[in-house]
């Protein structure tokens, strides 16, 4: 039987929590009757440097439920620092980890569908959010244009899909040498590999207290997760540059032959050519600098190349 953890990050959740406690040790006694996960699964909760009583709410229920876990972090690091911390905990002790949200947000029954799916072989297995419509107007369709540009720009991201997924123990070990410290969870988990399914659940609103993710922390984590996972804008840089000066190149060719065949040529075309042609050879300096840069870039997260899935050993060496 396998030992389920299910990791729960939490800033400022003292709303949510006492209720979050109930319904999560239900499903987990639930599914440990019904002999589905071992009765040494545990909830794990990462308190992310909360100011108000979220820790005092932690530390009561590990004294009460030893199937309560808490993991207080310092300060507060954000929400995928301290997802990537109670993972990193849970991988010790756990064959198998799922993360969801304080809020209630991701739907727990969907729960014992993510256990199935992993006894079905599956490593990893992405909740997916069938509707979106609890979140407002803006949310939806800025969060849909962040999904339609990450895939633009090439990085293997699952649509829909928040941080809300279970992750077997050979996963959590792959992520663990993932050594960048921009963490991007949503994009570096698909590069694991490893066999993996989708859960649709539906999302529901946020049960209590209000989002620890205003328009600010959204941005930021928006563009972190681009500059993270790719590098096409300094290739844009330097493609607009190489544009810009064929194209003013060509105009200037143009107006030389006009000149040499003896027509009169405009001083002013001249000179909008030649300011082109400049600002096209800088901007094509500063997108070769950029390559190079990605490339340092690239080389500095020293990611793993590859992850073993299996090893056919050589029959006598096993011993
Ligand atoms: N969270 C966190 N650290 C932060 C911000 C958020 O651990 O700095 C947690 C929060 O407690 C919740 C989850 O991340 O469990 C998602 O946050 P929230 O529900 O506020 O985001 P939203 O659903 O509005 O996108
Ligand atoms: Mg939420």
């Amino acid at each position: 039987m396998d030992t389920l953890y299910l990791v729960v990050p939490c800033y400022n959740e003292e709303e949510v929590l006492p209720e979050t406690s109930r319904r999560l040790k239900e499903k987990l006694e639930g599914m440990v009757l019904e002999g589905l996960v071992d009765e040494k699964s545990r909830i794990l909760f990462v308190d992310d440097g909360s100011r108000d009583k979220t820790w005092e709410i932690i530390s009561r229920l590990h004294q009460e439920d030893p199937r309560f876990l808490g993991l207080k972090l310092s300060r507060n690091k954000g929400h995928q620092n301290a997802l990537l911390a109670g993972l990193m905990t849970a991988k010790e002790l756990c064959d198998m980890a799922i993360s969801l949200d304080a809020d209630l947000q991701d739907d727990v029954d969907a729960i014992d569908r993510f256990v199935l799916e992993y006894q079905n072989g599956c490593d990893i297995v992405y909740g997916v959010r069938s509707k979106r419509e609890t979140d407002t107007w803006f949310k939806r369709t800025t969060a849909e244009g962040f999904y339609k540009v990450m895939q633009a720009l090439g990085v293997d991201i699952v649509d829909n899909h928040a941080d809300y997924r279970l992750m077997s123990r050979r996963a959590l070990e792959g992520l663990a040498q993932f050594r960048e410290v921009n963490l991007f969870l949503r994009g570096i988990v698909p590069l694991i590999g490893y066999k993996s399914a989708v859960v649709t659940y539906e999302r529901s609103e946020r049960f209590a207290g209000e989002s620890k993710y205003p328009l600010k922390k959204m941005l930021s984590f928006a563009f972190d997760g681009i500059t993270s996972f790719s590098v096409k804008p300094i290739s844009f840089i330097l493609g607009l540059g190489v544009l810009m000066t064929g194209i003013s190149g060509l105009a200037l060719l143009v107006l030389l032959v006009l000149w040499l065949l003896g027509w009169g040529v405009s001083g002013f075309g001249v000179l909008c050519g030649s300011l082109w042609l400049l600002g096209g050879i800088q901007l094509m300096a500063l997108g070769m600098v950029g390559e190079y840069v990605g490339k340092i870039y690239k080389e500095v997260k020293a990611r793993p190349k590859y992850i073993i899935e299996t090893f056919l050993k050589d029959q006598e060496e096993r011993g």
